[in-house]
């Protein structure tokens, strides 16, 4: 049996069901009860935070046969189930990351001439629009600019200030918040609920708080823990869950490092502090991982000396291509340096900072 996902198991399918974005919502929901649809939206946010899912819901509510006085599909007529199990085609998702090029806007532009097949309005849901190429965008602007009858453009980004101004003026903006903490909390206490597993609240409320604001990311560890748990979520297994999660964010923070990136490394830094680990077990576990990276740059068979799982070691092969064996010391010696320190530094997260920085520098 295929196992679902809890983000796409109980992915809202009316606007109702939509958490934290209740100004975007009651917005559309207006515009929809009156009839006064834009052509083209914009909708701005960080990830995970509901743009495709509003605007999936958006694009069944302008199209239902039977809308709800609330603005809601019905999710029950011809052309809403057509829409949610994929056999009516008028929708389309496209991901710009992947289909970014001025070809990819033209196969839009040419299909538009015609009317929908099935439905009233076709719909076209661009995720991550600011990926387009800039001709691309050009040609995009110009089907935008001479809008097409019964066609909806939704455009979806995460980075809205790369989207071309003269995009922008053509659509109408909408921006989707971070989710807080407090709402996620109770979210994924009621899906647990709903879908007959136990998760005791500080553990909820931990997971909410490392989600950062994106509902899909705490569904996502909120299935990892559920994984491993036996039906019974609890703090202690999801610090420990998390305990492989935090290696990855060890290594998130040496390729950062690798790469220079100095804002990178000091917010992944953040993260690992925010999550719930010390300056000093940050500095000392850095260490580790350096030591780690050590011996796979300079032994033949790293797994005779690492105590670690094969694909982690399989990874620290990979990551010490990035660093000269010098860059590995210097990094070695540099938190060495600090540990000794910290007991007696009155910041020692802003010696830890400070280290980081340099060491990408
Ligand atoms: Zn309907």
């Amino acid at each position: 049996m295929e196992q679902t996902t809890l983000y796409r198991k109980y992915r809202p399918i009316t606007f109702s069901q939509v958490i934290g974005q209740s100004f975007v919502v009651n917005t559309l929901k207006n515009q929809l009860t009156s009839g006064n649809i834009s052509h083209a939206y914009l909708f701005c946010g960080t990830r995970g935070t509901g743009k495709t899912t509003v605007a999936k819901i958006f694009s069944r509510s302008v199209n239902c046969l039977d809308l709800q006085p609330n603005g809601d599909p019905c999710n029950k007529c011809e052309a809403c189930t057509g829409l949610l199990n994929g056999t009516i085609l008028d929708v389309s998702e496209i991901d710009a990351a992947s289909n970014r090029r001025v070809d990819d806007i033209r196969l839009i532009r040419n299909e538009v001439q015609y009317a929908p097949t099935a439905l009233k309005y076709r719909v076209y849901i661009i995720d991550e629009v600011h990926m387009l190429t800039g001709e691309a965008f050009n040609a995009l602007l110009k089907t935008l600019e001479e809008p097409p009858k019964n066609t909806i453009f939704i455009l979806a980004t995460t980075e809205a200030h790369k989207v071309p101004l003269t995009i922008q003026s053509r659509c109408q903006r909408f921006d989707f918040r971070r989710i807080s903490n407090k709402d996620i909390t109770s979210h994924l206490l009621q899906t647990a609920k709903d879908d007959n597993f136990e998760l005791a609240p500080d553990a909820a409320s931990v997971i909410a708080t490392l989600a950062d604001g994106a509902m899909r990311d705490a569904l996502s560890i909120l299935d990892q823990c559920k994984g491993v748990s036996g039906g019974k979520v609890t703090l202690d297994v999801v610090q420990n869950t998390l305990g492989v999660v935090g290696r990855n964010m060890y290594f998130n923070l040496a390729d950062a490092i690798a790469d220079k990136s100095m804002g990178d490394a000091l917010s992944i830094a953040n993260k690992i502090l925010t999550g719930g680990s010390d300056a000093s077990v940050l500095a000392n576990t850095l260490l580790a991982h350096y030591r780690d990276l050590a011996v796979c740059k300079n032994v033949d068979s790293p797994e005779e000396i690492l105590d670690e799982p094969s694909e982690t070691i399989e990874k620290l092969k990979e990551q010490c291509k990035k660093y000269s064996t010098d860059k590995i010391i210097a990094c070695m010696q540099g938190l060495s340096e600090i540990i000794a320190n910290l007991k007696f530094a009155s910041s020692p997260r802003v010696l830890v900072e400070s280290t980081i920085l340099q060491l990408s520098a």
